[in-house]
Parts: structure tokens; sequence; C-alpha cells
């Protein structure tokens, strides 16, 4: 998913409910590594409640808890470093997000010059990149430099395919 397509899933007018510092929550979205005993697969366990298509997790917010929704987008920041790959700005605090008063609660994750990281395809789906949050073809970006990169392919950052140019 390049950085355009990115932009239409989320809804453009989010509205922010308040900020938690990534130190505060990150320890709470940490996948533990299980194998499934039937297929002998590894497998990414995410903590809280599976309910429908979602899972959803208490995290502590203005001395009580908030109850959010796991989206794959930050589940792909979590297990791919939470760093833009290519300026390296870390994330250093979460915004909570919802669409509106009956919408999930959600979390996006800032830099501290307020640069919101996204998931950027190395392989874009234009090129036949595989679009699963969970595939190798993923990498952290910050929204300006996943902008600056558009859908070009320029290979896993910092080191491009010269092949691919
Ligand atoms: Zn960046």
């Amino acid at each position: 998913m390049n950085f355009k397509e990115w932009l239409l899933e989320v809804d453009p007018n989010n509205e922010v409910i308040g900020e938690i510092p990534y130190k505060d929550v990150a320890h709470l979205l940490t996948p533990t590594q299980k194998v499934n005993p039937y297929t002998q697969k590894t497998y990414d366990d995410w903590p809280g409640d599976q309910r429908g298509a979602g899972r959803y997790l208490k995290v502590p917010f203005n001395g009580d808890q908030i109850e959010i929704k796991l989206t794959k987008q930050l589940k792909s920041i979590m297990r791919n470093g939470s760093r833009c790959v290519k300026c390296g700005r870390a994330g250093t605090r979460f915004k909570l997000l919802r669409n509106g008063i009956h919408s999930p609660v959600r979390l996006a994750l800032f830099t501290q010059d307020d640069r919101q990281l996204t998931i950027d395809h190395i392989v874009p789906r234009g090129h036949g990149g595989v679009s699963s949050v969970n595939s190798d073809n993923v990498q952290v970006m910050c929204e300006p430099c996943n902008a600056e990169k558009g859908s070009a392919y320029v290979g896993i950052w910092p080191t491009p395919d010269p092949d691919m140019q």
C-alpha cells in the first residue's frame, strides 16, 4: 500500500481524543510467538480480547483505562520497530483516534515532531507486492518520507536494489 492508498483507508477527519506516551503503551502492544499445534507454524499472538473480526485491549489513559481496537497498521508498525526506516525518527507518542462517537478508539503513532508513522510496501502493490501486513514486504515510514517515496519501487531502504530503479 502506498501513502495515497493508505490515506484512503483512514478517515481524513480523524478525531483525536487524547495522547499517550509511547513508553506507557508499547509493552502492551507486543505479540508473543506461538506455535499452532496442528500446522506447527509460528504466529503472532496479540494481547487483548478477540471480538468478531477485531481484537481489543485496555491501555492506560488519564489515570484510567480506555479500550482500543488493534488495527493491522498498528500491529505492523509495532512488529517492524516503530521507527521510520528512511529518516530514523522514532514514534514517541500515540494519539487516540476515532471516526465518531460510536467508532472504536484506535492508536496512531507519531514522532516527536508530529509525523505519523505509516506502513510502506517495499514492493508496491502496483508492482505485484504482497499487501498483507504480516508479510516481509512492509516497512515503517513516517508520512512525509512515505509521500516523498510515493509508489516508486526503491527497494528496502536505505539499500535500494540497483536493478529496479
Ligand atoms: Zn521519515
